[in-house]
């Protein structure tokens, strides 16, 4: 029987990379992303009768609820097109035998790049200064200072794959690196030369506080008014993994009071973020539109990699990227 796989991040005029890992299968692909418009769900009417008979559902960041696997007998595999899985309730596919993968390590790169773009970016006020030269101001403006880079720390919140790479990188530029991260042996700090510290002293004490950890019910709310208080005010916030991390008003609140320096946010809890949203506005907030993971090549290779994700387990296979562990996968797709 022809399977039906879903990409609903995707354009139908624009799927050459899947076509090419999933043209030689017995497959129905179907892009839907035409019909979904800023801030719509995969249960919206006119998009829900493409989605509901799929046997693989590839995502971007749509909710997939269990009240929708519910009503989609056929869904085998629900792959996140990205690395953040938490739209997507993989306990409750766990239960009903669907697997639920994602692609951890196609942006370690870039991702980590723009951690350290938005940290130099503060540190160096590039874009106060930009303004600055504009108006006519051709000098060093001594109530921005700003310092050396070698005499800086940088810390890690989540020493995972962008979190070690983004520290290997600030170790790179000269500076020293501490890191957070309970759930990892002390071999992994020592692997990027990071110091191990924990949560508190890592906010009271870091430079820059560049946030890599998943979202999850821990992690939710982490960077919250209590956590902000403790940062140095001449500290800068970047936060390119998860919006709900972080506490946006208060952070606002403690930017305006002067508690930190900046920050630099690339993920917020809303998106996209209503442009009347006070963290769009402040100057000494950068915000950039969800953009890290992106480069010609990662986006290439997530969609690439995720096709691929789908060839296997609608072929019967085991998954590459499982982020849950079916005990019964449906339609008899290997464990
Ligand atoms: P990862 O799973 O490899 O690493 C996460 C690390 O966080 C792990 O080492 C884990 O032990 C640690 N951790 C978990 N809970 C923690 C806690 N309460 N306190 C401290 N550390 C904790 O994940 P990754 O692939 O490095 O991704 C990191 C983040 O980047 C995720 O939130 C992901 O969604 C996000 N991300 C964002 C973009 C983007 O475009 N902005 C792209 C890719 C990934």
């Amino acid at each position: 029987m022809t399977k039906k796989i879903v990409l609903a991040y995707a354009n139908p005029d624009e799927i050459g990379p899947e076509l090419e890992i999933l043209g030689s299968g017995d497959f129905n692909v179907v892009a839907t992303k035409g019909g979904l418009v800023t801030g719509s769900q995969l249960t919206d009417p006119d998009i829900w009768p493409l989605v509901q008979d799929a046997s693989a559902l590839l995502t971007g960041l749509h909710i997939v609820s269990a009240e929708m696997m519910d009503q989609m007998p056929n869904l085998e595999l629900v792959t996140r097109v990205g690395t953040g899985y938490d739209a997507i309730d993989f306990a409750a596919a766990e239960e009903r035998g669907i697997w639920v993968t994602n692609v951890p390590d196609y942006s370690i790169d870039e991702v980590s790049a723009h951690a350290i773009a938005l940290s130099l970016a503060l540190v160096r006020h590039l874009f106060e200064h930009r303004q600055t030269g504009q108006e006519g101001t051709w000098r060093y403006m001594g109530h921005t200072p700003i310092k050396r880079l070698a005499n800086l720390t940088y810390g890690v919140v989540g020493l995972g794959r962008i979190g070690k790479a983004s520290a290997r990188k600030a170790a790179g530029l000269g500076m020293s690196v501490i890191a957070y991260d309970p759930y990892i042996p002390p071999g992994d700090f020592e692997a990027v030369g990071a110091a191990p510290v924990d949560f508190d002293t890592l906010m009271s004490t870091a430079d820059i506080v560049s946030l890599h950890v998943p979202l999850n019910p821990e992690t939710r709310g982490m960077i919250d008014a209590r956590a902000l208080s403790l940062m140095k005010p001449t500290a800068f916030l970047v936060n390119t993994a998860r919006g709900p991390v972080v506490d946006v008003p208060a952070l606002v609140a403690a930017v305006r009071a002067e508690q930190l320096a900046g920050a630099g946010i690339d993920v917020l809890p809303v998106e996209p973020c209503p442009i009347d949203d006070p963290v769009l506005h402040e100057p000494r907030i950068i915000v950039t539109p969800h953009l890290a993971a992106s480069s010609v090549e990662a986006v290439h290779d997530v969609r690439v990699r995720g096709a691929e994700e789908a060839f296997r387990v609608l072929t019967g296979n085991a998954p590459k990227y499982p982020v849950n562990a079916p005990a019964g996968p449906r339609n008899g797709a290997k464990a």
